[in-house]
């Protein structure tokens, strides 16, 4: 497994990082265990880090595959606004992570610098932590480019998780160009950068050498997280990394895992999935609608819906 300098002064790591969102209760493809088992499978070859978040809701699922392996780094985010709401999501972490340091933390999902300065006193929190020794680096993630320029120039920042896929599917500001040119000027300045929504949240999937040799060639990104769910989807894509022929029995078991938003019948209207929608690809006929072209499956819908009627399926 290819290893990288994650920004200059980051760590080094494999270049693919665990997307654990594939295996959280948030999207509901595979049971708890069955999901530690795919992440054991992959630390076993050689991916040595780990992508969640608070909401993803799987720390417990995390500890359990990483005991015993402290050299697996792990990411974390929160979307804490004030500091104390910071210091909990850490403790959560740590507690639950089963680690007295955390190795990243981040904001989650800022949009730009408004957020970020409604984020301020979260982040001065994480500063401090930083300071404390009680998290390693920090940063944040974001499907927007003036994220990615407002994180650049945000104190103390380490590390930026932006969305970036060959073309430029869920970018919610702007174009790939754009976007290509906000993660230059973050790396000039030294900062690490994994990019999330490679394969555009299975838009790509028909093209995947295409679209890891698209975000291989963008300078100034060193790592990208990929979800996998699957012990098959671990094999391919460790494959399609070491540019080796993928076993055309392979490519079709996991080509035939195509996903999409399911909606539940019972569905109120009251739209509160909308406001959660990063990509603004919901919205109501009486009932929530999707957008398949829009929706990168994130998932983050379904954590609002009161009914539980939305699921990755
Ligand atoms: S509809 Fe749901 S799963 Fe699709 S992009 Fe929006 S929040 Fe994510
Ligand atoms: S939150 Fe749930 S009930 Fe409300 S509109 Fe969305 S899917 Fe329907």
């Amino acid at each position: 497994m290819r290893q990288v300098k994650l920004g200059l002064w980051g760590p080094e790591v494999s270049e693919v990082c665990f997307g654990s969102l594939a295996i959280s209760p948030l999207q509901g493809r595979v049971t708890e265990e069955e999901g530690a088992s795919v992440l054991k499978y992959a630390l076993e070859r050689g991916v040595n880090w780990i992508d969640t978040a608070e909401i993803y809701d799987n720390y417990a699922q995390i500890a359990a595959a990483t005991k015993g392996h402290p050299e697996v780094r792990i990411i974390s985010k929160s979307y804490s606004v004030t500091a104390p709401e910071m210091r909990q999501s850490l403790e959560k972490a740590r507690t639950s992570l089963k680690r007295d340091t955390l190795d990243f933390f981040l904001l989650h999902e800022q949009e730009n610098a408004l957020t970020l300065q409604g984020h301020s006193e979260a982040w001065e929190e994480l500063l401090r932590a930083k300071e404390k020794g009680i998290v390693r680096w920090i940063g944040i993630s974001t499907h927007a480019v003036a994220g990615v320029r407002a994180g650049a120039l945000q104190p103390g920042l380490d590390v930026i998780h932006p969305i970036l896929n060959y073309q430029g599917l869920g970018i919610i500001d702007g174009n790939l160009n754009e976007m290509l040119a906000a993660i230059s000027f973050a790396a000039e300045l030294g900062i690490g950068i994994y990019a999330m929504k490679v394969f555009g949240g299975g838009h790509l999937t028909h093209d995947p050498e295409k679209a890891v040799a698209f975000v291989r060639s963008v300078q100034g990104v060193q790592a990208f997280a990929l979800g996998m769910s699957s012990r098959e989807e671990v094999d391919y894509n460790l494959l399609l990394l070491a540019d080796h022929e993928i076993p055309q029995e392979l490519r079709e078991i996991v080509k035939c895992r195509k996903r999409q938003l399911y909606i539940a019948d019972w569905c109120q209207g009251c739209g509160l999935c909308l406001e959660a929608c990063p990509q603004g690809a919901l919205h109501l006929e009486k009932v929530a609608v999707v957008d398949p072209e829009a929706c990168v499956l994130c998932g983050y819908c379904g954590r609002v819906c009161p009914h539980f009627c939305l699921k990755i399926v």
